[in-house]
Order: structure tokens, then sequence, then C-alpha cells
């Protein structure tokens, strides 16, 4: 069987001719004799239109009941789209995540994918049906249905190629992969191929393109994933393994998040069991943390700064609040405007100098950086979020991004 996953994101299935432009694209490549299994997003901002819903009655909703919500969306894209595409006389069926045996583990709203039993997907595809399958969901050991996480559907997609062992299209509103956001740098320049290593940290470092654990599945899988447009033809980007000539450009994207807060513990006492203690009963509670630094010891303490997403702040307070009575030396303080510029290219393995490189250009600008970390591969800087925009365009010209 000649199969192929496509899926397509919210934008793409926005209004009801969108959906049709959808269909008309899923029945050319099934004519060119394709098994198709289609994985789709919730329409437009309709995700967000819930969750607002969802806190104007509560500040704090139970995930389960956010999950039980935020499936909703997809479900509306997957009836709709298979309705379009049987008016056109193409045999279609849509499915939910449960339906289609996508098992998660972990916590809710951000589950992951732990099995897919795909003996349902086959069998319709035996049938010569076109599966619409709801994206960003599944269901856990308790039968309850669970989400992946904003942009999740993107890892379903991924998990449902690795399952088949297909190559995953990714039909989006861009035309490919570009070496930065293109709404933030409009000059930023389309990459027709990036490898899994590079995608992986422009996307965990808040690259909104791609899902992070859709790269990680490709990569562990061995999944080709091509990201482009879903209207016109143009070819896209290839996500694959390296290659030797990859590693030419020192830079090959940088990838901006303005999702992070950054905290700031002052007075932490200075002992490793203090501060495992700390990442501990963050990690207890599936917070994650992403830049961690921290001072020299002075008078037997410490500061400790690290950076979480917005969306966790209201379970980071809690924790706060708890280690701040458990340690009463402790103070702390959350800073919202923090904005994470991280330069990405494997490039950096074989070259030397980026990181001054970049430092030189921030203080001829007069922006300060609040915190460093580094790996073989990238650099993230945590700048004040006004200063972003001015730091954006300082790294993309130096670098021809
Ligand atoms: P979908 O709804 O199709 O999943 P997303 O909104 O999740 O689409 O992702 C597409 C958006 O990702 C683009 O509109 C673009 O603004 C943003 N984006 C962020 N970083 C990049 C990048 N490096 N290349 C292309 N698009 C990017
Ligand atoms: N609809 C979900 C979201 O908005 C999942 C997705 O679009 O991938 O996050
Ligand atoms: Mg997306």
């Amino acid at each position: 069987m000649n199969i192929v996953v496509q899926k397509y994101g919210g934008t793409s299935v926005g209004n009801i001719d969108r959906i049709q432009n959808v269909a008309k694209r899923i029945i050319k490549k099934k004519e060119e004799n394709h098994k198709i299994v289609v994985v789709v997003s919730a329409m437009g901002d309709n995700t967000d239109k819930l969750l607002e819903m969802a806190y104007q009655i509560s500040e704090n909703p139970p995930k389960r009941e956010i999950d039980m919500l935020i499936s909703t969306g997809e479900q509306v894209s997957i009836a709709l789209l298979s309705m379009a595409l049987n008016s056109m006389g193409h045999q279609a069926i849509s499915l939910t995540g449960s339906q289609v045996g996508i098992k998660t583990t972990g916590h809710h709203t951000k589950s992951r994918i732990a099995d897919i039993d795909d003996s349902t997907i086959k069998k319709h595809l035996k049938e010569d049906k076109i599966v619409i399958v709801a994206g960003f969901q599944g269901a856990n050991e308790e039968s309850d249905i669970t989400t992946l996480g904003r942009g999740g559907s993107d890892t379903s997609a991924v998990a449902i190629a690795s399952k088949l062992q297909c190559p995953c299209e990714i039909y989006t509103d861009v035309d490919g992969i570009y070496s930065l956001d293109p709404r933030v740098y409009p000059n930023a320049k389309k990459l027709d191929v990036i490898s899994y290593e590079e995608m992986l940290e422009m996307a965990s470092l808040g690259a909104g393109i791609m899902h992070t654990r859709a790269i990680e599945l490709g990569q562990k899988y061995h999944i080709p994933i091509i990201v482009a447009s879903s209207m016109g033809e143009k070819p896209g980007t290839v996500i694959k393994e390296s290659e030797k000539n990859m590693e030419s450009a020192v830079i090959t994207g940088l990838a901006i998040d303005n999702n992070d807060v950054m905290i700031t513990l002052n007075h932490v006492p200075y002992s490793i069991r203090t501060t495992a203690d700390i990442f501990d009963s963050l990690a207890k509670k599936d917070i994650n943390i992403d830049m961690i630094s921290q001072t020299s010891p002075q008078d037997n303490s410490v500061s400790i700064s690290f950076t979480t997403p917005k969306s966790e702040l209201s379970d980071t307070r809690d924790i706060l609040a708890f280690l701040a009575k458990k340690y009463p030396q402790i103070s702390y303080g959350i800073n919202e405007d923090i904005s994470k510029l991280s330069v990405v290219g494997i490039g950096m393995r074989s070259h030397s100098g980026v990181a001054a490189q970049i430092f030189v250009l921030l203080a001829k600008a007069g922006i300060e950086v609040q915190m460093v970390t580094t790996s073989e591969i990238k650099i993230s800087y945590a700048i004040d979020s006004a200063d972003q925009q001015k730091a954006v365009n300082l790294i993309a010209d130096a670098f021809e991004l």
C-alpha cells in the first residue's frame, strides 16, 4: 500500500471554502494512487475560543474537563471534511483519537502518545476509504479524553506515520520552514531542508511552526516530514537526517519565544539538597523548566533563576508559595516580560565564536542579556521583551538568515 499521512492545520481548515480546498487536494493525492490518512486541527482559532469560555467560568478549571472541551474543536473539522469528501463522491470516514486507538500517558492537557492500535485505520484503508483523524487528542488508560499540548496535531500525524511507516506531509499557512518566523522578520529565507536535530531545537525553543514531539518521533522512526503550504503547489521544506553539506552554514535558524517567564529565587541556602528539592517539586507537577542559572555562593546562599512556560505559571506559583513557606529565607520574583532568542545550527559544532559575536552585536545596541544557555548546536539569550525586535533584526541581518 502506498500510504501517506497528510496533516492540515487550523488556518488551512479555517472556513468552509478552505475545507473544500483541502478536500480537493486530498482527492488529487488519492488519484495519484495513494491511500490517505488525514489528520486535522480545529478550525481557525477555535481552540482559543473554547479555552476562553473555560476561563470565563473558572480561573483554574479541572484539566480533565479542559481536555473534554478542547478536544471538540478537532471533531468539528473531521466531520466537516469527511462530509466534503463524501459530497465530492469519495468514501471517507472521520474518527476521533480514541476511535483510532491513540493511547496516551501523562498529565491532562500535555499527554504523550504511548501507542497506536493501527488496526482500525488499516481496515478502513483496505476498504479504500480516506481516513480522517482528529489531531491533538487520544485517550488514557481510564478511557478519558486527553490532549497533547498546543499544536499537538503535528504529533498525531507523525505518530500515525511512524506506526504505518510512511511519509508525513504537514500542510500549513506558510510555504515551509524559514530561518526564522517570517511574521517577525519578513526577509527570512525559506529552507529547502533542515535536519531533525536542528528542527527539534528550533521547535523546543519556541519556533511555533512544528510541535516538538512530532520531530522527536520523526527522528526516532526515520519518517521524512515535509512542511508546505496548503494553498498552491510549492515544494516546501523537508525535515530529515543531517548530511555533511548541511554544516556549511554556521546558523540555520533563530527561534523566538515570548511565552516563557523568568523566576528568580533569592537567598536560597547553598546546599545541593535545597536545589534538588526546588526542582524536584516543580518536576513532580510536570512543570517544564528550560534555562537555569545560579550565582556563586555568598554568605552561604545563592540566587537561582529559571524559565518556564507562561501557560504553567498558575501551577508554578503554587509551588513557589509552598517553597517559600518551607524555606522562609527564600524570596522570589516573577518576570513576565522576557523574550528568549535562540540561534540554532549544526555548523556551530565546527565553528567557534558565535556567542561572542552575538554579545558584541547586543552590546553595540545596548541590549542587556539576563540569562544565557548553550548546547552543542544552540545558544539561547533571555532578554527584555521590549528589545526583542531590535535584537532579532540585528542577529538576522548579521548572519544573513
Ligand atoms: P498550523 O495551524 O498549520 O499548525 P501554526 O500556526 O501552528 O500552523 O504554524 C505556522 C506558523 O508558524 C506560521 O504562520 C509562522 O508564523 C510560524 N512560524 C514560527 N517560526 C517559523 C519558522 N521558522 N518558519 C515558518 N513559520 C514559522
Ligand atoms: N487545535 C490545537 C491547538 O490549537 C492543536 C493543533 O492545532 O495542532 O493547539
Ligand atoms: Mg501548528
